[in-house]
């Protein structure tokens, strides 16, 4: 799946890419690093880029939408040790993929927002940690960073200015757990990637023990675009609380699977229309609107909300990092479940007790359920397993695996009673 289309509403970072421009040289022509000209050469302050940061609304773009001026806000910039900007490419939850084709069609947007983040924190070195399993993508961004380094938009004294940025790549090894800001630590850091006890938190004790920001690649790539447009039309674009644009990768029972970038706001029935609609003209039953962790919404409820963070909260979900999944009338919400349940089994990384032997026993009740084997107390037994995990663990990744077992029990309930008492799934497609 790429998006190497034109239907996207507004588009920003994915605008005008056709596979083969995402050269320095591309780039530039398209008005790239203008706005890290302008920053360096027009002796814009730190402090205001911070300010524009936050006038513009942007959210962070890896699932959690912590406004990103605020987060840059809290760096030490006067902190007179090592600082470090790390980007999280770690992307390896089911159902996103939007950051490698940012990566690949668009790197050097993504360079400039470090660059620019680097400047705004008084950071001179950076990371991008790239999730293990996109090898391509890695390459590419390599021969990005070795273009910028080339042209001095990155290294010492960038543009002539006393500003100084190093900016790497660091290949991960395709742990879902990495993409959790302290795993991504420990395993920059050359150790286990397991989260550690927050607070401290990044901002203060990161990498290597120094004070360090990090954001989502989608996050970083947006904030050149903004500051060229200035933030308050970039803010304009999207609604109070969820400005500018978004990426949202589509995929399930969709005509035209894909990265779509549309203003947060925007109706989600419209990114159906530009997807395609339903594949083969099914109904639409259910939806996953922010990666695989976020609660299932019954599809005629998503046909009515629209694509914000405030909106999808409301009907019962999260935007999260905005992979949609979409499932027709014909799939089996405990089997659904059952995929996801081992998804998180097989990545809990064993740290915390109610993960570690939560996970596999959800697991294995919602396999005895889709096997004929189930009990009716399954039903209740598997809500207070979810309950007894949620909040209570080192990461969030407790929460991720508990939150669609409470979501699917909650709106597809009678599926899984009738899996129970029929020893068969009530879909006729799975009869
Ligand atoms: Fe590891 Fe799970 Fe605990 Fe996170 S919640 S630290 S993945 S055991």
């Amino acid at each position: 799946m790429t998006s190497l289309h034109d239907r996207h509403i507004n588009p920003l970072i994915l605008k005008d890419l056709n596979g083969d421009n995402w050269h320095l040289e591309d780039y530039v022509k398209r008005g790239g690093y203008s706005a890290l000209r302008r920053i360096l050469e027009g002796g814009v302050t730190q402090e205001q880029v911070i300010a524009d940061l936050k006038a513009s609304g942007l959210r962070g773009r890896g699932g959690a939408g912590f406004p990103t001026g605020l987060k840059w806000s809290f760096m030490p910039r006067q902190f007179p040790g090592q600082k470090y900007l790390v980007c999280n490419t770690d992307e390896g939850e089911p159902g996103t993929f939007k950051d490698r084709d940012i990566i690949r069609y668009n790197p050097h947007a993504l360079i400039e927002g470090m660059a620019i983040g680097a400047y705004a924190m008084g950071i001179t070195v950076g990371y991008n940690y790239i999730h293990g399993e996109i090898f391509q993508e890695y390459l590419r961004f390599e021969e990005a960073l070795e273009e910028a380094r080339a042209a001095g938009f990155l290294g010492d004294n960038i543009m002539g200015s006393n500003f100084s940025f190093q900016l790497h790549a660091h290949h991960g090894y395709g742990a879902y757990i990495c993409g959790e800001e302290t795993a991504l630590l420990e395993s920059l850091e050359g150790k286990k990637g397991q989260p550690r006890f927050k607070p401290p938190f990044p901002a203060s004790f990161g990498l290597y023990g120094k004070p360090t920001t990090i954001n989502n690649t989608e996050t970083f790539a947006a904030v050149p675009f903004l500051l060229n447009m200035g933030p308050e039309n970039y803010m304009a674009l999207g609604k109070p609380n969820n400005g500018g644009t978004k990426i949202f990768s589509i995929s399930g029972d969709v005509e035209r699977p894909g990265n779509y970038e549309v203003p947060l706001g925007t109706p989600f029935a419209k990114l159906m229309e530009l997807a395609g609609g339903m594949r083969g003209g099914k109904k639409i039953k259910a939806v996953i609107p922010g990666g695989s962790s976020a609660p299932v919404i019954r599809g005629e409820v998503m046909m009515d909300t629209d694509l914000d963070y405030d909106s999808i909260a409301k009907a019962g979900s999260m935007l999260g990092s905005g992979a949609v999944i979409v499932m027709d009338e014909t799939r089996c919400m405990v089997k659904s479940l059952l995929r996801l349940s081992y998804f998180y089994y097989e990545e809990s990384c064993g740290q915390c007790t109610p993960c570690r032997e939560g996970t596999g026993w959800m697991y294995r009740m919602v396999h005895r359920i889709e096997h004929g084997k189930g009990r009716p107390e399954d039903m209740d037994l598997l809500n207070n397993i979810a309950f007894n995990i949620k909040g209570r663990t080192i990461c969030a990744l407790g929460d991720a695996a508990a939150m669609p077992v409470e979501a699917m029990i909650k709106n597809f309930r009678e599926e899984f009673e009738y899996h129970i008492e029929h020893k068969h799934c009530l879909v006729p497609a799975y009869l």
